[in-house]
């Protein structure tokens, strides 16, 4: 199963991601993460895109869909990935469509966790507080909101076209999220074992 797991920033993607990465054995692609990585090691990378992170703009496709192929044709993420933080535009949700195609795989499900900007401030200055990240001071992370809020809507419809997204409120208590999200994937990994078994019966 390939899962999307869509939301703005601070909406709990993250800790999200890894319950289900947990859960479910499959591997969280965080291009947030990896992108934070370049800029730590000081890679070439890193140099080039941390004014670009810390602003609260996208970096841009060109280097997000070179880090998702490696893993789209790894073996061993086949089937198995969660995107966290990808696609964030159309541009790369297509980009994410023509890569899955070429590697016979697709996406099951887009999981979108719905939480106010209201709720984001306050968890984003926790956060601030937490983890340090250079991104989630208060100006920076509303700018990441309404980055978000620009490129959310046609994405949206280009999921919902095809039936994939399931929306959870992200307001709620984290086990509870944990269990909403744990029922949808029950569901469909369910429907999965039916077609199969209903394919070679
Ligand atoms: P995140 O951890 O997902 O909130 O990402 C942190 C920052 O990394 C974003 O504000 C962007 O600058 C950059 N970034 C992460 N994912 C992407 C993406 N798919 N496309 C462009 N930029 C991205």
């Amino acid at each position: 199963m390939n899962i999307i797991i869509f939301g703005p920033p601070g909406a709990g993607k993250g800790t999200q991601s890894k319950f289900i990465v947990n859960k479910y054995k499959l591997y969280q692609l965080s291009t947030g993460d990896l992108l934070r990585n370049e800029i730590k090691n000081k890679t070439e990378l890193g140099e080039k895109i941390s004014s670009i992170i810390n602003s609260g703009e996208l970096v841009s496709d060109e280097i997000v869909n070179s880090l998702i192929e490696k893993f789209v044709s790894n073996d061993s993420y086949k089937n198995k990935i969660i995107f966290d933080g990808y696609p964030r535009n159309l541009i790369q949700a297509k980009n994410l469509d023509n890569l899955l195609k070429k590697y016979n795989q697709k996406i099951d499900v887009v999981l979108k966790l719905s939480v106010s900007l209201e709720t984001i401030k306050k968890r984003i200055s926790t956060r601030q507080t937490q983890e340090k990240r250079a991104d989630d001071k208060s100006e920076v992370a509303i700018k990441r909101y309404e980055t978000f809020e620009q490129s959310t809507k046609p994405i949206l419809e280009y999921y919902d076209k095809q039936n994939l997204i399931k929306e959870v409120n992200g307001e709620q208590k984290i086990d509870v999220i944990n269990k909403e999200i744990g029922d949808i994937i029950d569901l469909i990994e369910g429907w999965f074992w039916i077609i199969t078994l209903y394919k070679y019966a």
